[in-house]
């Protein structure tokens, strides 16, 4: 028996069903079960959400998700040979965990949850950034989901939170910041897994706002931003060129120096700009 339920420990379970970790589908694993409900405690209280997991394999995270309370768990995994075991943790917290075997990046999950709706995931490496960025840029307001609790490599998580000046701020600090509050909650070194990525890792919260933190239409926010940090060492007039006429007149409008570089701007003035750039 396990430290938080009555199932079998994951190295069993994993033995069980011959779930050898493959690279090709990002799979380190988290295999300690208090570790697991440490990070499911990071994404607040369950106990009237539903939660969307993104690739559960063996279920380490959805197991904490479950003892924490989570009304529900829909668990969305690629791999076939997780299914098995996912549906034994089905079976022993009846009616509170769907799983379904698919691409996240394929399938929308909306029609499974019921808000409210949180997010929380060890987040397969080669995918990770793509959902986020779609979680991070959905039309309405509030997005669908309150919170996000999401395990990254450690460079990807300093991204999200990165402040203007630093190496690490660009296009993913600015759609996470505007969108929501952020933060690291945790960091993990590379032995908390099996097997050991790397790198370290962190867990990132960000929680929804309920409207932009500054005014700005979120397609010109975007191209602003892709535009700005392409050419990150450029001054601003050269890398904004071909956004839209009189380039300079808009950033000073923004209250930003053409001279200046993308790195130093922080998100108010891209809000400002991106609102200059629309005007005709
Ligand atoms: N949540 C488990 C844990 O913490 O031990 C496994 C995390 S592992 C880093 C990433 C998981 O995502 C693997 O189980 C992998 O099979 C799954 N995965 C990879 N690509 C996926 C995709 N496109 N859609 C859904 N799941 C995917």
């Amino acid at each position: 028996m396990s430290a938080i339920d009555n199932l079998p420990p994951l190295r069993e379970v994993i033995a069980t069903h011959q779930l050898s970790a493959r690279k090709s589908l990002g799979q380190n694993f988290l295999l300690d079960l208090n570790l697991t409900a440490k990070i499911a405690r990071q994404a607040g209280d369950l106990s009237n959400c539903d939660v969307l997991e993104i690739g559960p394999g063996p279920g380490g995270l959805t197991r904490g998700l479950l003892s924490e309370g989570a009304r529900k768990v829909v668990a969305v995994e690629k791999d076939t040979r997780c299914i098995a075991a996912l549906n034994d943790i089905a079976a022993a917290y009846p009616g509170r965990l769907e799983v379904i075997n698919g691409d996240a990046l394929e399938i929308n999950p909306l029609e499974h949850l019921t808000p409210p709706i949180r997010i929380a995931a060890n987040l397969p490496y080669n995918v990770g950034t793509e959902l986020l960025v779609r979680w991070l840029t959905p039309p309405e307001w509030p997005p669908f989901w309150q919170s996000l609790t999401l395990m990254f490599q450690r460079e990807v998580a300093e991204r999200i939170v990165a402040q203007p000046g630093s190496k690490a701020y660009g296009r993913l600090a600015i759609l996470a910041q505007w969108r929501a509050e952020a933060r690291i909650a945790m960091s993990l070194p590379p032995g908390a897994f099996t097997p050991p990525p790397k790198v370290s890792s962190a867990v990132v919260h960000l929680t929804a706002l309920p409207q932009p933190r500054y005014p700005a239409d979120a397609a010109t926010l975007s191209r602003v931003v892709a535009f700005a940090f392409n050419q990150r060492r450029k001054m601003l007039r050269a890398s904004l060129k071909g956004i839209a006429p009189d380039i300079e007149d808009r950033l000073r409008a923004a209250g930003i120096q053409p001279t200046e570089r993308a790195e130093q701007v922080p998100l108010e003035a891209f809000c400002a700009l991106a609102r200059e750039v629309q005007n005709p």
